[in-house]
């Protein structure tokens, strides 16, 4: 009997072929495997028990890195070879194969780098087929060497050997090399002039010394600084014009980690994957860190060395690395150091270069532990490019929103997600963006036959879309980015009823022309009705209220006490001078350039403010941390009952008004934890009211660790629908349109 068999998922680049041949040739059966563009193709012949065996086999023991999505058999006529053999890749059909994401060091090319008997000790690009870089220097596919950034490194005879040879870990593992033929490490200054002595030796040196190292990691270069340092990192942060965001730390290994943080066991395990992510972790206490790290806030983001070269420099550095990605703000992360000197020379001391292209930049992806769940904050290096089994009949192109982009591509049956994009609005955010449209379409020979995109008119990639729809006479699709949002989760989970889905985020653009972000949604793929949302106010200024959460604050005394405010005596009033209340009270009166929101980071941005916490912020997600880290020092809340609910034509109005009202009056000893349990009181009530539909938290607010356990104390655990493999916030929209679109009735 022969078999076709043909094997789709995360299969090309992950040591597929040999395991197939290995367990080919242990079953005694002939045939081939080969790769082609959508896929691996096997053919197999002898006793139709054996073939069966070895297609079991392969469902329960696949190559460490593939995922196999499906395996289609079909009975073909005996063609009788003599052996098993592996083929050369074919380039002629539709590209559908998955590319795999990129993969932190594995513990044989450790073991093989600490060996000083080994050909690749202390090599700084070792990797093998379970190993390595991947998405990040591959140009085209096939996964094949010609198609990435290590054609241009002739192999030399020991790994050209290691390169054919099926029975070697190193069997067409693409980006092998090793000190005679691969990619070589240089250190130079900061206008480009090389440095004398071992690379690896004179950038740790410099590091102890308190300078600033750019290094290149897997997908673009991280500024990288002594975290123990207080100068070090004030210098960083001056140099960079980063005045409070926090920093991730790089640590030599879990010791340090755990001496740094407190460390749970779900944490380290998330630490030490494969993916190696920044976790977000519970600071210990200790006073090892520079405050200037993570000022304010009581996590810290740590990650372990993910490639060889990190674990290099950790031979010779023991202390913890800041670790940070390369970039001016606003704009991506990068990936080549002609462009590292030009934009960051004056902030870098120097740079630690190599010579293997970056083709793909990928910026580090992080994470954090919530009870017992992972939640993805950014899904970039070593989770993206994801894929998820979802089929579909049009080749639909999702573009995301402005803030945390991904763009999101439907194929006959896969839906690909790309790496974080990041925040747009610079040109060169908006060139990335692009480049990684132009990147996806070549990957999976993608040509869009429709568009979709935000409502929000203002939006770059909304303007992107309709230009693309215009020019190519496609059809496009907006779709209420909170809505969007929602239907994230319900595409992750594959649900089509209708649930109720709360969706708190900071901004975005609601139908009747106000600024949504406290919403309650009744919702399925064809709709939604917003049956409740957060009592509106004012966001004085417009967007300068997102810099500002004293203008939030002073929203909602307005809205209380009107002219009565001025009685008060609160942190919040003392923030502004007379004058700019003047001003501002006139805005709110006539609502002049402010419009009405509902939106909850807003709120919290408020009461940040009303409890003297945080009056302006310099980044997204400030005022929240810094609540959380208070609440966390507070005693357990001794009044939830802070939001009313009322009914009017517009769906239940959460009204914030009893927790203001408490708060200015001094009645609650634990503000900030009487705040966000009062949130989720206010979900649970909600959520009872609906008790046949199931519940999605969603939304960047939901990221909120405090608020999610009080959440999930509440709610009845088999209703819950929460984002698992994907963020909650804004990272998940280009999926929710992808999931519209495909329902979408013409
Ligand atoms: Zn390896
Ligand atoms: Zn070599
Ligand atoms: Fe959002």
């Amino acid at each position: 009997m022969r078999w076709r068999c043909r094997i789709t998922g995360i299969v090309q680049g992950v040591g597929f072929r040999p395991t197939l041949y290995r367990y080919a040739v242990e079953a005694g059966v002939t045939g081939f495997v080969g790769n082609d563009a959508e896929g691996v193709i096997v053919e197999i012949e002898g006793e139709e028990a054996a073939l069966r065996r070895l297609i079991e086999r392969l469902r329960e023991a696949p190559p460490p890195l593939a995922r196999i999505d499906a395996i289609a058999i079909e009975t073909i006529p005996l063609k009788g070879e003599s052996a098993f053999t592996i083929a050369a890749s074919s380039h002629d059909t539709a590209k559908q194969a998955a590319v795999s994401p990129d993969v932190s060091l594995c513990e044989a090319c450790l073991k093989e780098m600490r060996d000083p008997e080994n050909r690749r000790y202390r090599y700084p690009f070792i990797n093998c087929t379970d190993c390595g870089p991947r998405y990040t220097i591959v140009r085209t596919v096939p996964y094949d060497r010609p198609n990435t950034s290590m054609a241009k490194f002739t192999m030399c005879e020991a790994c050209e050997a290691e390169y054919h040879d099926p029975m070697d870990r190193r069997y067409h593992a693409q980006p092998i090399a090793c000190f005679d033929c691969g990619t070589q490490l240089s250190l130079m200054d900061s206008e480009g002039r090389a440095l004398e002595g071992d690379a690896i030796e004179e950038a740790a040196k410099l590091l102890v010394e308190g300078k600033i190292v750019a290094v290149k990691g897997l997908g673009g270069f991280h500024l990288m600084c002594d975290a123990t340092s207080e100068e070090a990192v004030a210098r960083l942060r001056e140099r960079k014009g980063r005045p409070d965001k926090p920093f991730a730390v790089m640590v030599k290994d879990m010791r340090t980690a755990r001496r740094l943080a407190r460390v749970q066991e779900r944490e380290a395990a998330l630490l030490q994957s494969k993916e190696r992510p920044i976790v977000l972790l519970k600071k210990s206490g200790t006073t090892e860190l520079a405050e200037g790290v993570a000022p304010g806030i009581d996590r810290i983001g740590l990650m372990l060395p993910y490639t060889p070269l990190h674990y290099l420099l950790f031979d010779h550095i023991a202390r913890p690395l800041v670790a940070t990605s390369a970039n001016l703000s606003d704009e991506p992360i990068i990936k080549e150091s002609g462009a590292l000197i030009e934009k960051l020379g004056h902030v870098a001391d120097a740079v630690l270069d190599h010579d293997r292209d970056i083709l793909n930049a990928c910026d580090d992806s992080v994470a954090q532990v919530v009870g017992d769940r992972v939640q993805w904050i950014r899904v970039a290096r070593g989770v993206a490019p994801m894929t998820l089994p979802i089929a579909s009949q049009e080749a639909i192109l999702a573009v995301g929103a402005q803030q945390k982009n991904t763009i999101a591509l439907s194929l006959q049956d896969a839906v690909i997600l790309s790496p974080h994009v990041g925040d747009l609005g610079s040109l060169e955010a908006m060139a990335f963006f692009e480049e990684t449209v132009a990147t996806f379409g070549r990957l999976y020979d993608f040509r869009p036959q429709r568009v979709v995109c935000d409502l929000h008119p203002g939006y770059d990639t909304t303007r992107w879309a309709l230009a693309l729809a215009k020019k190519e006479g496609l059809k496009s699709t907006a779709v209420q980015h909170h809505h969007a949002h929602a239907l994230a989760v319900m595409a992750e989970h594959g649900v089509h009823e209708e649930i109720l889905a709360f969706v708190w985020d900071g901004t975005g653009y609601g139908e009747d022309g106000t600024v949504w972000g406290g919403e309650v949604l009744l919702c399925d793929a064809a709709g939604y009705r917003r049956v409740g949302h957060l009592r509106p106010f004012r966001l004085l200024g417009g967007e300068r209220a997102v810099r500002e959460p004293r203008r939030s604050a002073l929203a909602l005394l307005y809205e209380i006490f009107v002219e009565a405010v001025e009685e008060l005596s609160l942190p919040t009033l003392d923030a502004f001078t007379p004058a700019e209340k003047g001003l501002l009270f006139q805005a709110w009166r006539k609502g002049m350039g402010s419009p009405l929101t509902t939106s909850m980071g807003r709120l919290f941005d408020a009461m940040a403010s009303l409890l003297g916490i945080v009056h302006r912020v310099s980044y997204e997600g400030q005022s929240g941390m810094m609540l959380e880290t208070l609440a966390a020092q507070e005693k357990a809340a001794q009044w939830l009952d802070g939001f009313a609910l009322q009914e009017s034509e517009t769906g239940w109005v959460c009204d914030w008004e009893p927790v203001v009202r408490a708060i200015v009056g001094g009645k609650v000893g634990s503000p900030a934890r009487f705040f966000i349990e009062s949130l989720a009181e206010m979900v649970a009530r909600l959520a009872a009211r609906y008790p046949d539909r199931r519940i999605a938290l969603c939304g960047g607010v939901f990221l909120n660790r405090t608020l999610m356990e009080a959440c999930l104390r509440r709610l009845p655990a088999e209703r819950l629908l929460l984002p698992e493999r994907l963020p909650p916030g804004d990272g998940a929209i280009a999926l929710g349109q992808l999931w519209y679109a495909l329902h979408e009735k013409d």
